[in-house]
């Protein structure tokens, strides 16, 4: 009788969002007239920029043309993507990246939760903890993690790496030897970056023990100072040894739109086996191409006015950021991050536990976070706020939880 992939099973996850609707509902239901504010949101608010929605219209018009239209896009991406990234993402950073090395994809969720098909069944994971719940979720589908412990939080097999004040929500090299380590700079949901030095001292450390990292660099864009690298190929060395995600989402409010890519260098091997060649592989196989409008509208980011526009996206987040971080530092509490990244990592007062700070949050201030303990148990003090609320709603909130 067929059966179910029971590693499924194991899964914790959903717990975390439907416990804070839950929370949110309750208390909507007994105060009709509260106006909740939600700063525990992972989405863009901001409308697509006026460049992207350019490009939209005339992809769409080439479409209904029987001498434009398109079927089927290629399996990597259209070449008119992949040579813009290459050139500005990348050669204008410096980094060698050719335009063969780059798969456009619908987004860098599916791409950093499928990549681990082509690693060994029994390839042992790294993970920060706290830490984006998809790297290690995905790893539990595949039967790559054991049992979930909860009363440490955490699942059998998986090597954690605590990220803390204490080590400025950077993680230190693990005891044990891993096959794979998920790194995530900018950081959701810390807001930590990683400097170009010590990001080169990871890449030595993977070099060293024939590891592969996978480095999420979906908040990339918002990066504000030069000596924090936007990519791991700006470390001498991470061609050999690491693959890169990026997402539009958040650096161009494509969440509905869906783009992102994936850089693997041609060099990249596993005991002699190209991982390019496996991932070429999987494109071809299991996915059939972001649309062409979309691709389209991805180019139209990086044109002149597309980039400023961008650009003024990024900034009208990020003042947000700042107006989170100095108002709550003002009054009094330990914030983190909010400068290179749109999060704020939020530190309980008095060592309260993260659930009962929330509530406290959400009955009088009528403001919701996200709990940091559903990214881990290193996050249990901690909340953590976005910048992705509108101006209004940002400035009202902290004004909010400076009162209390
Ligand atoms: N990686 C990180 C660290 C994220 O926080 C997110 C989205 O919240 C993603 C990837 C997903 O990006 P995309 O929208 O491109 O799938």
């Amino acid at each position: 009788m067929v059966r179910a992939n029971e590693n499924y099973l194991k899964l914790q996850g959903s717990y975390l969002f439907s416990e804070i609707g839950r929370r949110v509902r309750e208390y909507r239901a007994l105060h009709p007239e509260a106006e909740v504010i939600r700063l525990g949101i992972g989405d863009v608010t901001q409308p697509l920029s006026q460049e992207v929605i350019r490009a939209l219209h005339l992809a769409v018009d080439e479409m209904g043309s029987t001498d434009t239209f398109r079927g089927y896009a290629p399996d990597l991406g259209y070449d008119f993507l992949r040579e813009t990234i290459a050139l500005n993402d990348f050669k204008s950073r410096g980094c060698d990246i050719s335009p063969d090395e780059i798969f456009v994809s619908d987004g860098a969720k599916c791409d950093c939760s499928n990549i681990q098909e082509i690693f060994a069944a029994d390839s042992r994971i790294a993970v920060c903890d706290p830490v984006y719940p998809v790297y290690v979720d995905s790893n539990v589908m595949a039967g790559r993690t054991g049992v979930y412990d909860s009363g440490a939080g955490r699942y059998g097999g998986v090597i954690y790496m605590p990220c803390t004040q204490d080590n400025g929500f950077v993680p230190d090299f693990p005891q044990e030897i891993p096959d794979l380590i998920y790194l995530c700079f900018p950081n959701n949901p810390t807001g930590a970056v990683m400097s170009k030095d010590r990001l080169g001292e990871w890449v030595a450390y993977a070099l060293k023990i024939g590891a592969v990292i996978l480095y999420d660099a979906a908040y990339e864009a918002y990066i504000a100072g030069d000596d924090i690298p936007h990519s791991i190929y700006e470390c001498e060395g991470a061609k050999s040894c690491a693959i890169e995600f990026r997402s539009f989402s958040k650096t161009a409010g494509f969440t509905g739109l869906r783009l992102g890519y994936t850089v693997i260098p041609k060099e990249l091997s596993a005991r002699g086996v190209s991982l390019w060649q496996l991932w070429a592989r999987r494109h071809g196989t299991k996915y059939n191409g972001a649309p062409y409008i979309v691709q389209r509208a991805g180019e139209a980011v990086y044109s002149e006015k597309g980039r400023e526009q961008v650009k003024e996206q990024v900034a009208y987040y990020m003042e947000n950021a700042r107006i989170i971080r100095e108002g709550l530092a003002a009054a009094g509490y330990s914030v983190f991050g909010g400068e290179h990244a749109p999060y704020i990592w939020l530190k309980t007062p008095q060592g309260t536990d993260g659930w009962t700070f929330f509530d406290t949050l959400l009955t009088k201030a009528n403001v919701v976070g996200t709990p940091g303990a559903g990214f881990g148990p290193a996050g249990e003090q901690y909340l953590r706020l976005t910048a992705f609320g509108s101006r209004d709603n940002t400035i009202k909130a902290i004004e909010r939880i400076r009162q209390l």
